[in-house]
């Protein structure tokens, strides 16, 4: 009997190969997308018509390849990514199994364009079904360009079962945001059917999700950060008010590479616990960093799904990251007014202060949204000591709660007619009294964060008036900072400030906000640039979030800054109509409260 096994030819082992590999026109976009970012591209086009069935074309400006890797890039298991089989355990790139530009070739016409940055000429290749069409030099932009047409053209099993174009179209802006939300850092533009669906700018975390999922997400987004011997988590989660009702914005990423994991989907879940029904999705976009070498990628052969050598622990540490990132969200004042009748009169009673400092709007606008989390103890004492000085103040008494000399609580010492004065402390601390005993507020810290706030709600609806100076102030920049602050003056001109550019590396400030009185204009404006490159650079936060921060910090009162009773009690009143009026935008806290009864028990403290 003759021998009958023999080899397949390429062409048909790469179509079998394909059947794998490309499911439909979306996993051909996800490949070259992959491609592109393995070889370092910043730039990264993506051009679809007719759901891909037409033409998918991603065009980047990574590396590019000589003449012989072009060719080489089609034959399978060609790849640049692995060499040795301990390369295996070290995965960090997309791709590495060298089977995906073989495949799409098996079932396609592919026009590839491809020029190293450093070679004068680039190398055009054409194939159709495996087959090369022409090969030649020809001129083209550094980086790569590959065209696909006709995908499944002589796999028409294949291509029937296609759904819709709306269906394909779908699927292929999933895979899209996926790897847009993956890397932050490249730009990214779609063009479908000649139309642009995208153009993302290069950017931080948050900057990215908000460009994929619209810019009303970005007060959605809450920051998660835990970083560990073992695994490195950050990333974004919703907010539990906008959880969905349907799966979806639920993202994991292990190096940068998209994985489904219903496992750690559990740990998410199970940290928002009370929080959302059962019936709801919260938005997760989790970046977990972990070692290759724990890790095994080459499960799923379109690679979502990985396995961990220890599954369990990266459960524990997501679990415990997320519920601490909800449980520093819920420290905002989420107050339930049905319970707190006295919370929402001091609100109320409130009216925009007519001091030095005025400018915010009625405290009404932070608390408008219906919150119905319930408060902390703690929150809900301060507000009430806080109620407890507005209401006195309207009356013009002084309600001393005082049990000093008598034990019993309650015995209250009235003074008619006397308005609360604050009293400054070292040019850095005021003092007040309230109900249970006293507050004392930083100045600094307090009017930073009356200053952020403030800031913040020019970029809404809210804008800060400029007040012109009688002699513009020239600014003279080093280039860097003079780029930046071209980038960034529209912006800070939104808070009141009106800088425009001069010539040269000059800007010229013809105003600065009001209400902000004295301040060396040149400094303060580098410290914003410095402040902006420092935070941008270093945290998970919008730009404007760091320009508000930056100018806050640069802008607020000092410490060393007497205050006149009449300012002190300005900016009491601001303070306390801001949302997080207990802390900085830096973290610090704006103030303390010390009770009678700490204070008593003070002096109760015998030898
Ligand atoms: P893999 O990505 O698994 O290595 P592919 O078939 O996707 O396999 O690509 C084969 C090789 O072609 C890659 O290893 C890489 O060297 C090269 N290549 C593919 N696309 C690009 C691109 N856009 N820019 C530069 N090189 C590329
Ligand atoms: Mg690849």
């Amino acid at each position: 009997m003759p021998d009958y096994i023999h080899l397949l030819p390429d062409a048909i082992a790469n179509q079998i190969a394909a059947g794998e590999v490309i499911q439909r026109p979306a996993s051909a976009v996800k490949e070259l997308l992959e491609n592109a970012i393995d070889a370092g591209s910043t730039e990264i086009q993506l051009i679809i018509s007719d759901a891909g069935k037409a033409l998918i074309q991603v065009v980047d400006n990574g590396c590019g390849m000589s003449e012989t890797d072009a060719r080489m890039s089609f034959e399978r298991h060609a790849t640049s990514k692995i060499k040795t089989a301990e390369d295996l355990f070290n995965i960090r790139s997309m791709g590495f199994r060298g089977e995906a530009l073989a495949s799409i070739a098996a079932i396609s016409h592919v026009e590839l364009k491809t020029r190293k940055h450093e070679d004068p000429l680039g190398t055009r290749i054409v194939i159709e079904g495996s087959e090369v069409i022409a090969q030649e030099a020809c001129q083209c932009n550094p980086g790569t360009s590959i065209a696909i047409k006709n995908l499944f053209y002589n796999t028409p099993a294949r291509r029937n079962f296609l759904k819709s174009k709306t269906v394909e179209t779908r699927h292929i802006l999933d895979e899209f945001q996926r790897i847009a939300l993956a890397h932050p850092n490249i730009s990214f533009r779609v063009l479908n059917n000649n139309i642009e669906t995208y153009h993302l700018l290069p950017g931080n975390m948050r900057k990215r999700i908000v460009g994929v999922f619209g810019s009303n997400y970005n007060e959605r987004l809450v920051p998660v950060e835990e970083s560990t011997s073992v695994i490195n988590i950050t990333g974004f989660i919703g907010k539990p008010d906008f959880a969905k009702k349907t799966r979806g914005e639920q993202y994991f990423f292990v190096n940068n590479r998209y994985i489904k994991s219903p496992y750690l989907n559990h740990a998410i879940v199970n940290a928002f616990e009370d929080l959302i029904p059962s019936s709801a999705y919260p938005l997760y976009v989790l970046m977990l960093d972990i070692d290759p070498a724990r890790i095994d990628i080459n499960v799923h052969p379109t690679k979502q799904e990985i396995k961990f050598e220890d599954e369990r622990i990266i459960y524990a540490y997501l679990r415990s990251a997320v519920k601490r990132a909800l449980g520093h969200h819920s420290l905002t004042p989420t107050l339930d007014f049905e319970r707190e009748p006295g919370i929402t009169d001091f609100l109320k009673s409130r009216k925009p202060s007519d001091s030095g400092y005025a400018g915010q709007a009625s405290p009404g606008g932070p608390f408008q949204a219906t919150q119905t989390a319930k408060p902390t103890q703690k929150e809900t004492q301060a507000w009430q000591e806080l109620y407890a000085i507005s209401r006195n103040k309207d009356k013009q008494t002084i309600t001393l709660q005082s049990n000093w000399d008598k034990p019993e609580p309650g015995l209250a010492i009235e003074m008619e007619n006397t308005q609360v004065v604050p009293y400054q402390l070292h040019k850095r601390l005021i003092i007040s009294p309230i109900k249970s005993g006293m507050i004392i507020i930083d100045q600094q810290a307090a009017h930073e964060r009356v200053l952020y706030e403030r800031f913040m709600a020019a970029f809404g609806d809210k804008p800060i008036a400029s007040q012109q100076q009688l002699f513009p102030k020239k600014l003279e920049l080093n280039t860097a900072d003079f780029e930046l602050l071209k980038d960034l003056h529209t912006e800070i001109n939104r808070m009141g400030f009106d800088i425009q550019a001069f010539g040269g590396n000059d800007f010229v400030v013809h105003g600065i906000p009001v209400d902000i009185t004295e301040m060396n204009i040149q400094e303060v404006i580098e410290g914003i640039l410095e402040q902006f490159k420092q935070h941008n650079e270093s945290m998970a936060d919008t730009p404007r979030n760091n320009l508000a921060r930056a100018l806050a910090s640069q802008a607020c009162i000092k410490t060393g800054q007497g205050l006149s009773a009449k300012e002190m009690i300005a900016l009491m009143d601001e303070l306390f109509a801001c949302q997080e009026f207990y802390k900085a935008p830096n973290g610090r806290q704006t103030f303390i409260s010390i009770s009678l009864d700490e204070l008593r028990s003070q002096f109760d403290k015998k030898e």
